[in-house]
């Protein structure tokens, strides 16, 4: 799991996924025929077919490298750092951060994230049941006013800190929305040997703020077939009931029949589903009533496309503790591999 590790501990908020972008970059080395990254920022990786008649069918698999994050909106007179959030944050999960600033110069400055007001001691019963805003938050980072002002300045990207860590079969981090998909990226171009398709593995941008990377890049690639590869809300733990489940971890790759972006592509489940039952690789089914992911812009693209969601059930996603089962990623890149990969299909 060391490159899932490097994966969620690099940064990477929305319109600033150069790190992971380059980082990725050296993972598929000479596992593609072309790798460019076009004008948004989105790195296109694409293996031609080896085997068919030549009139393949063209395949985007969309794994998007960005996370949500803030960018610095200003600084206080006193030396404190007011945020603009992209992507959706349950403010109940941000108190007491460390984040990280990303400066022009390129080095980082390291701080702490809170909500303003009194520390709980100080709390009137009914002020102990308000929930911050988001804009509520700042960040502290114990330099002064003018050192802040001449190194950090409206627009920086701050993320979240937090060590990745393995628990039993479990692992835990910040970013695996959606790092884990690009671990799958990275581990399919690693197995893809033979395929009747014109793969395009494409590690996107600013899904969080509205699939915006997928949108252009799925103009480029024109897909027949697109394949978002994303986590999904697991809701297996206490607290709620049977009945609100949308996966469970690790229990396999989660084959998405529709959220709130899109409704699947029935040719595609059915045959995610009896490849899966075929082959035996873990796999279950995923209803979301509400989010969305890349497959949503791909699927409307040009003059549209068979578009599905292959999810990784994660637990407290968008926290810096997302967690998931190791072996539904395996299983994600084996159901996937073995869509493509046509020589045993
Ligand atoms: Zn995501």
């Amino acid at each position: 799991m060391d490159l899932l590790k490097k994966l969620s501990e690099l940064s990477g908020a929305p319109g600033r996924e150069e790190g992971v972008r380059e980082f990725i970059k050296t993972q598929v080395e000479g596992l593609a025929d072309e790798v460019h990254t076009d004008v948004m920022g989105n790195l296109i990786c694409r293996k031609r077919p080896t085997t068919g008649s030549g009139d393949s069918e063209r395949v985007m698999i969309a794994c998007h490298m960005d996370e949500i994050a803030f960018y610095v909106r200003r600084i206080d007179e006193d030396g404190f750092i007011r945020v603009q959030n992209l992507g959706g944050f349950d403010t109940r999960n941000l108190f007491a951060r460390r984040v990280r600033i990303e400066t022009r110069e390129g080095d980082e400055i390291i701080g702490n994230l809170n909500p303003g007001g009194k520390p709980i001691h100080l709390l009137s019963e009914k002020e102990r049941k308000e929930i911050p805003k988001i804009h509520d938050f700042f960040v502290d980072t114990g330099l002064d006013e003018e050192e802040l002002r001449r190194r950090v300045r409206p627009g920086d990207p701050v993320t979240l800190v937090q060590d990745f860590v393995e628990m039993g079969a479990l692992v835990s981090g910040k970013s695996l929305d959606n790092r884990a998909a690009c671990w799958v990226g990275i581990r399919l171009l690693e197995a893809l040997k033979e395929t009747a398709y014109d793969v395009h593995v494409v590690f996107t941008v600013q899904e969080e703020v509205g699939l915006r990377g997928a949108r252009t890049s799925g103009f480029e690639v024109d897909p027949d077939i697109a394949i978002a590869i994303d986590v999904t809300l697991a809701v297996d733990t206490p607290g709620v009931g049977p009945e609100e489940q949308v996966t469970e971890l690790g229990k396999g790759a989660a084959i998405k029949v529709m959220d709130s972006s899109t409704v699947s592509h029935k040719e595609l489940v059915d045959a995610f589903v009896e490849l899966a039952e075929g082959r035996e690789i873990p796999h279950q089914y995923e209803v979301l009533p509400l989010g969305g992911t890349d497959a949503g812009a791909l699927q409307r693209v040009r003059a549209g496309s068979k578009a599905i969601t292959l999810s990784i059930p994660t637990r407290y996603i968008h926290t810096v503790t997302e967690t998931l089962h190791r072996g539904d990623l395996r299983a994600t890149v084996e159901l996937l591999a073995a869509f493509l990969d046509t020589e045993d299909r």
